[in-house]
């Protein structure tokens, strides 16, 4: 029963980040301490946030290459525009994922001024197998949602307990919600595979793991707080949450093949970057125009010419 366990447990406190001057969001990765979970390689909790009366969040037209941008919206509306023409408005329960492949633009404009907003955008790594494909948007108005232990379970991306998420990714991942509306601490238990990292936070309230195999100090654990849970147990956890709980569990095979990002871009090394960058200040085709945004197109940080292995500082803009 007692198996000698590695180094497997860290938390990780997000850093606030400036999306705009009216919001500012938490990034738990890539962190210093934790480039990825999974293919997960980028995470930016939004919110829960009150727009002031003549403002909502307008991202303008800005670029990706070799990855997946996944959006989970729990509050408010925001309308989706990207250079395949897609016009969409997300709703709360609804999930967006685009998938950049060798290029895509896009624009995120708030539906209305003064509105709430809530979510979580993040981005998944794409495989080299897949990595140069054509650019797809797809929009999943309703993901499998159930009831059980007393909670209200989620699930985003993969498979768990019988479910299955019709959310098209390319590498074995996990992307999970629960959610606690009750008025009392409850505890319940999470399954996760032997072969997968996890992350675990909370988008609202405070939790604890209590379940301590890895020796694990997880008393009280605050919102935004990035708990990454290493591969190598399948021992389920017990989490306690507390009212108003709000979980997502990250996970995923760890990503083995190289994987570099600068800005908005993921890509195999920095040449494949750099000529990203060229590319995106060139306004190439590859990138496609956005109709319609309302914010203005946003300009790519130029990269040192020594390279860098993963500057978080210019990692992201939406
Ligand atoms: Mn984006």
């Amino acid at each position: 029963m007692t198996t000698p366990q590695p180094h497997v447990f860290e938390r990780i406190t997000a850093r606030q980040h400036a999306l705009s001057d009216t919001l500012t969001v938490a990034r738990s990765l890539p962190h210093r301490s934790r480039r990825m979970i999974g293919a997960w390689c980028f995470s930016d909790h939004i919110g829960p946030a009150q727009f002031p009366a003549d403002q909502g969040l307008h991202v303008g037209e800005h670029p990706h290459t070799r990855l997946q941008t996944f959006t989970w919206m729990i509050e408010g509306e925001m309308l989706h525009r990207d250079s395949l023409g897609s016009d969409l408005v997300i709703r709360p329960g609804q999930v967006n994922l685009m998938t950049a492949g060798h290029g895509i633009a896009h624009t995120e404009d708030s539906v209305a001024a003064g509105a709430r907003l809530h979510g979580a955008q993040l981005w998944i790594a794409m495989p080299d197998s897949h990595a140069e494909c054509a650019p797809a948007f797809d929009h999943y108005p309703q993901l499998p949602q159930w009831q059980a232990q007393g909670v209200q379970w989620s699930l985003l991306v993969g498979s768990y307990d019988g479910q299955n998420a019709p959310t098209k990714v390319f590498t074995p991942l996990l992307g999970l919600e629960v959610l606690h509306t009750g008025t009392q601490p409850i505890d319940i238990t999470v399954q996760r595979r032997a072969n997968f990292e996890y992350g675990i936070s909370a988008l609202e309230g405070n939790w604890q793991a209590l379940s301590d195999a890895e020796g694990a100090d997880t008393a009280g654990i605050p919102m935004d707080e990035l708990t990454y849970w290493a591969p190598g147990s399948a021992q389920a956890w017990t989490l306690r949450l507390q009212p108003g709980a709000r979980l997502l569990v990250l996970g995923g095979e760890p990503f083995a093949e190289p994987m570099k990002m600068w800005w908005n871009f993921v890509g195999p090394d920095n040449a494949y970057l750099q000529q990203a960058v060229a590319d995106w200040q060139a306004q190439a085709p590859r990138f496609g125009p956005v109709e319609g945004g309302q914010g203005r197109r946003l300009e790519a940080p130029a990269m040192p010419t020594a390279a860098s292995s993963g500057s978080s500082a210019r990692t992201g803009s939406a």
